[in-house]
Protein backbone atom coordinates (compact mmCIF):
# COMPACT_ATOMS: atom_id res chain seq x y z
CA UNK A 1 0.00 0.00 0.00
CA UNK A 2 1.71 3.43 -1.13
CA UNK A 3 1.39 6.02 1.49
CA UNK A 4 -1.32 8.32 -0.45
CA UNK A 5 -3.65 5.00 -0.77
CA UNK A 6 -2.77 4.70 3.43
CA UNK A 7 -4.09 7.87 3.71
CA UNK A 8 -6.92 7.92 2.22
CA UNK A 9 -7.52 4.45 3.56
CA UNK A 10 -7.33 5.86 6.68
CA UNK A 11 -9.38 9.22 6.46
CA UNK A 12 -12.72 7.04 5.13
CA UNK A 13 -12.04 4.78 8.07
CA UNK A 14 -12.11 7.63 10.08
CA UNK A 15 -15.24 9.27 8.47
CA UNK A 16 -16.95 5.80 8.45
CA UNK A 17 -16.27 6.17 12.76
CA UNK A 18 -18.14 9.55 12.63
CA UNK A 19 -21.03 8.74 10.75
CA UNK A 20 -21.79 5.69 12.85
CA UNK A 21 -20.43 7.73 16.41
CA UNK A 22 -23.09 10.95 15.15
CA UNK A 23 -25.59 8.04 14.01
CA UNK A 24 -25.51 6.46 17.49
CA UNK A 25 -26.45 9.56 18.95
CA UNK A 26 -29.09 10.56 17.40
CA UNK A 27 -30.94 6.96 18.11
CA UNK A 28 -29.91 7.69 21.88
CA UNK A 29 -32.25 11.18 21.55
CA UNK A 30 -34.90 8.61 19.99
CA UNK A 31 -34.63 6.81 23.11
CA UNK A 32 -34.47 9.37 25.31
CA UNK A 33 -37.54 11.39 23.70
CA UNK A 34 -40.43 12.33 25.65
CA UNK A 35 -42.74 12.48 22.59
CA UNK A 36 -42.90 10.27 19.25
CA UNK A 37 -39.67 7.84 19.17
CA UNK A 38 -37.26 10.00 16.89
CA UNK A 39 -33.95 11.83 17.31
CA UNK A 40 -31.56 14.36 15.77
CA UNK A 41 -28.44 16.08 15.88
CA UNK A 42 -26.37 18.51 13.78
CA UNK A 43 -22.80 18.87 13.71
CA UNK A 44 -20.53 22.05 11.91
CA UNK A 45 -16.94 21.25 12.00
CA UNK A 46 -16.62 18.15 13.54
CA UNK A 47 -18.57 19.78 16.83
CA UNK A 48 -22.25 18.68 17.78
CA UNK A 49 -24.20 21.96 17.47
CA UNK A 50 -27.76 21.02 18.63
CA UNK A 51 -29.36 17.75 19.58
CA UNK A 52 -33.33 17.46 19.35
CA UNK A 53 -35.69 14.92 19.96
CA UNK A 54 -39.66 14.83 19.26
CA UNK A 55 -41.61 16.81 21.30
CA UNK A 56 -44.85 16.95 19.67
CA UNK A 57 -47.50 15.42 22.47
CA UNK A 58 -44.95 17.26 25.05
CA UNK A 59 -45.16 20.73 23.58
CA UNK A 60 -48.80 20.11 22.01
CA UNK A 61 -46.88 21.44 18.80
CA UNK A 62 -47.66 19.57 14.98
CA UNK A 63 -44.25 21.04 14.31
CA UNK A 64 -42.15 20.06 16.96
CA UNK A 65 -40.35 16.60 15.15
CA UNK A 66 -36.77 15.96 16.17
CA UNK A 67 -35.28 17.64 12.90
CA UNK A 68 -37.10 20.72 13.77
CA UNK A 69 -36.14 21.13 17.54
CA UNK A 70 -32.33 20.23 16.71
CA UNK A 71 -32.64 23.06 13.67
CA UNK A 72 -33.87 25.37 16.04
CA UNK A 73 -31.53 24.46 18.53
CA UNK A 74 -28.48 24.60 16.26
CA UNK A 75 -29.37 28.21 14.48
CA UNK A 76 -29.94 29.96 18.20
CA UNK A 77 -26.58 28.37 18.92
CA UNK A 78 -24.79 29.87 16.25
CA UNK A 79 -26.72 32.88 15.99
CA UNK A 80 -27.24 32.33 12.27
CA UNK A 81 -30.76 31.74 10.43
CA UNK A 82 -28.15 29.91 7.79
CA UNK A 83 -26.85 26.03 8.59
CA UNK A 84 -24.46 25.64 5.65
CA UNK A 85 -21.68 23.33 6.33
CA UNK A 86 -23.51 21.55 8.66
CA UNK A 87 -24.66 17.70 8.64
CA UNK A 88 -27.69 16.72 10.13
CA UNK A 89 -27.98 13.07 11.51
CA UNK A 90 -31.62 11.73 12.22
CA UNK A 91 -32.62 8.62 13.77
CA UNK A 92 -35.71 8.28 10.93
CA UNK A 93 -35.27 9.56 7.29
CA UNK A 94 -37.10 12.91 7.58
CA UNK A 95 -40.64 13.64 6.53
CA UNK A 96 -41.75 16.43 4.18
CA UNK A 97 -41.72 19.01 6.49
CA UNK A 98 -38.23 18.51 8.17
CA UNK A 99 -37.09 17.81 4.73
CA UNK A 100 -38.26 21.09 3.45
CA UNK A 101 -36.69 22.89 6.72
CA UNK A 102 -33.75 21.08 6.19
CA UNK A 103 -33.45 23.26 2.70
CA UNK A 104 -34.84 26.10 4.13
CA UNK A 105 -31.95 25.85 6.50
CA UNK A 106 -29.26 25.25 3.92
CA UNK A 107 -28.07 21.82 5.40
CA UNK A 108 -25.32 20.41 3.41
CA UNK A 109 -26.20 16.18 4.31
CA UNK A 110 -28.18 13.89 5.74
CA UNK A 111 -27.67 10.64 7.32
CA UNK A 112 -30.39 8.70 8.55
CA UNK A 113 -31.23 5.36 9.98
CA UNK A 114 -34.65 4.45 9.96
CA UNK A 115 -36.62 4.74 6.39
CA UNK A 116 -40.05 5.85 5.72
CA UNK A 117 -41.02 2.68 5.31
CA UNK A 118 -39.57 1.62 8.98
CA UNK A 119 -41.35 4.19 10.38
CA UNK A 120 -45.38 3.18 8.90
CA UNK A 121 -44.54 -0.10 9.87
CA UNK A 122 -45.21 2.10 13.50
CA UNK A 123 -47.85 4.30 12.25
CA UNK A 124 -46.06 6.96 11.00
CA UNK A 125 -47.03 7.57 7.47
CA UNK A 126 -45.31 10.15 5.69
CA UNK A 127 -46.12 8.86 2.47
CA UNK A 128 -49.69 10.43 2.48
CA UNK A 129 -48.17 13.63 2.26
CA UNK A 130 -45.11 12.95 -0.20
CA UNK A 131 -48.09 11.38 -2.31
CA UNK A 132 -50.07 15.05 -1.51
CA UNK A 133 -47.15 16.99 -2.44
CA UNK A 134 -47.19 15.47 -5.58
CA UNK A 135 -50.61 15.89 -6.78
CA UNK A 136 -52.59 19.02 -8.17
CA UNK A 137 -53.58 21.71 -6.09
CA UNK A 138 -56.59 20.38 -6.55
CA UNK A 139 -56.84 16.96 -6.44
CA UNK A 140 -55.12 17.56 -2.96
CA UNK A 141 -57.17 16.37 0.54
CA UNK A 142 -57.20 19.65 2.33
CA UNK A 143 -58.82 22.26 0.23
CA UNK A 144 -56.44 25.43 -1.17
CA UNK A 145 -58.25 28.08 -2.58
CA UNK A 146 -56.85 31.17 -3.98
CA UNK A 147 -58.67 34.12 -3.23
CA UNK A 148 -58.11 36.86 -5.89
CA UNK A 149 -58.34 40.78 -6.02
CA UNK A 150 -56.75 41.28 -3.03
CA UNK A 151 -53.55 43.60 -2.36
CA UNK A 152 -51.24 40.82 -0.89
CA UNK A 153 -48.79 41.33 -3.97
CA UNK A 154 -47.67 45.12 -2.76
CA UNK A 155 -46.46 43.65 -0.06
CA UNK A 156 -43.98 41.67 -2.24
CA UNK A 157 -43.20 44.89 -4.59
CA UNK A 158 -42.19 46.28 -1.31
CA UNK A 159 -39.76 43.65 -0.28
CA UNK A 160 -38.47 43.73 -3.91
CA UNK A 161 -37.80 47.38 -3.70
CA UNK A 162 -36.37 47.56 0.18
CA UNK A 163 -32.44 48.14 -0.27
CA UNK A 164 -31.90 47.57 3.57
CA UNK A 165 -33.56 43.89 3.28
CA UNK A 166 -31.17 41.07 5.04
CA UNK A 167 -31.81 38.56 2.21
CA UNK A 168 -32.05 34.34 3.07
ZN1 LIG B 1 -40.53 15.63 10.45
Amino acid sequence: MTEKTFHEEYYKLKEKKNHKYYIDLAIKESNNSNGGPFGAIIVKNDEIISYGNNQVTVLNDPTAHAEMIAIRNACKNINNFSLEGCTLYTSCEPCPMCLSAIYWARIDKVYYANSREDAASIDFDDNEIYEEVRKDIKDRKIEMIKIKDTNAYETFEKWKNNMLKIKY
